[in-house]
């Protein structure tokens, strides 16, 4: 990988650049700018040096088709905020518009073309009709490519991975960041090294574990995904979050890293409630012990001071997925003690995951609180599943 440093004089240069800035959105309100503050070193050092930028991103999933609930306006206004100077946003990708804006650029401009994703090529699986959409990317006048949207870095993408061969590239500073800590976590930890796996997605999260096996001490389990692993210890889950179909693959790991000497920590009490409702009647409840009508929406107060004991006495953390459902005040407890935990730890700790990154600044905590706060949360996962990452894999070597 190239630093932008080695891309030579990019004064009066056009550098077309993938970032991501899809931030949560409440209407046209960003509610946690995080992705788009992390761009602005690369986007800087680009301005500073001369170059006329032009961002590509995308917002959300439009699948290919023209939404204006998708639209990057938002970013585009935001971005330009924090740049202190205009972000003019076409109102198409590679249309007109973005032609016109992109040969008007003067040195030091930024301009930003429509949702990447509203074409419908962008995601494609057809190899040539991604190539045709990533020429006409590098068509706007590139004359180089930055890569510096570590969200998106795991996706095989137009404007990830082909228009990156098509064009000298380098990846951006955030980009060389996450890739720098990802290393940490998988080539020089310090033990304790401990990962502690939550949230929602739980089959995708699942797949990380046979890897984290091997590499960390111990695997700390919350939110969403817990309940399959209650359910493979032979406990009843009640109206939970549960991946049947993953029961058996649970079973193995609890096997796998009974035989490699490895702990998995699963939670001994739970909150439970009646109903997936902020003002549902909360209880907290043995978590052998889950009634058949109430769903588990938080680790228990026992279980998260457990949790946080065994955080804080880590020397490397990885955290990745809250730990229950955050968004209402009732089951954001345990999220809250962690992210805690991870602040007092002495070494490394990262916090990885869109979502989880906003539950600890919707919480309160500084994102200097935290060893690194990643933005990527499926891209850093599948990093420390030991997968190549295509949007890595692109970029040249020297
Ligand atoms: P990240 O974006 O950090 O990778 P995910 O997208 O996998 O995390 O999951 C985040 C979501 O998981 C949050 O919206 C949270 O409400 C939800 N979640 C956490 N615990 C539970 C639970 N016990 N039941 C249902 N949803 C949960
Ligand atoms: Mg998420």
């Amino acid at each position: 990988m190239k630093s932008i440093s080695d891309l030579g004089n990019l004064s009066g240069k056009k550098v077309l650049i993938r970032c991501d800035l899809n931030v949560p959105l409440d209407g046209d309100k960003i509610t946690d700018d995080g992705r788009i503050r992390a761009s602005v070193p690369t986007l800087n050092a680009l301005r500073e040096a001369g170059a006329a930028v032009i961002v590509l991103a995308h917002l959300g999933r439009p699948k290919g088709q023209v939404k204006p609930e998708f639209s990057l306006a938002p970013a585009a206004k935001r971005l330009g905020e924090l740049l202190g100077q205009d972000v003019q946003l076409a109102t198409d990708v590679v249309g007109e518009s973005a032609q016109q804006l992109a040969a008007g650029l003067s040195d030091g401009d930024v301009m930003m073309c429509e949702n990447v994703r509203y074409e419908p090529a962008e995601e494609s699986k057809d190899e040539a009709e991604r190539v045709e959409l990533a020429n006409k990317y590098a068509g706007l006048g590139a004359d180089v490519f930055v890569s510096d949207g570590f969200g998106v870095v795991h996706r095989k993408q137009a404007s990830v991975y082909d228009v990156a061969k098509l064009l000298p590239n380098a990846a951006g500073k955030l980009v060389e960041k996450e890739v720098e800590v990802l290393k940490q976590l998988t080539t020089e930890t310090k033990s304790p090294y401990v990962v502690v796996l939550g949230g929602s997605k739980v089959s995708d999260k699942l797949k990380v574990i046979d890897n984290l096996l091997k590499t960390a001490d111990t695997l700390v389990i919350g939110g969403g995904m817990l309940f399959t692993f209650l359910k493979a210890k032979g406990h009843e889950v009640g109206t939970s979050l549960l991946e049947e179909d993953q029961v058996e693959t649970c079973k193995n790991y609890l096997a796998e890293a009974d035989k490699l000497g490895k702990e998995i920590i699963l939670p001994t009490d739970v909150v439970v409630a009646p109903e997936f409702k902020a003002d549902a009647p909360a209880t907290v409840v043995a978590a052998d012990e889950m009634p058949a009508d109430q769903m588990g929406l938080d680790i228990g107060p026992e279980s998260a001071q457990a949790f946080a004991n065994v955080i804080r006495s880590a020397h490397t953390v990885f955290w990745n997925g809250p730990m229950g459902v955050f968004e209402m005040a009732a089951f954001a407890n345990g999220t809250r003690e962690v992210a805690e935990a991870l602040t007092k730890v002495d070494g490394l700790s990262v916090v990885g995951g869109g979502d989880s990154a906003s539950a600890v600044r919707a919480l309160g905590f500084a994102d200097d609180d935290f060893g690194h706060i990643s933005t990527g949360g499926g891209a850093s996962l599948e990093y420390l599943e030991g997968k190549e990452l295509p949007g890595l894999a692109a970029l040249a070597d020297n």
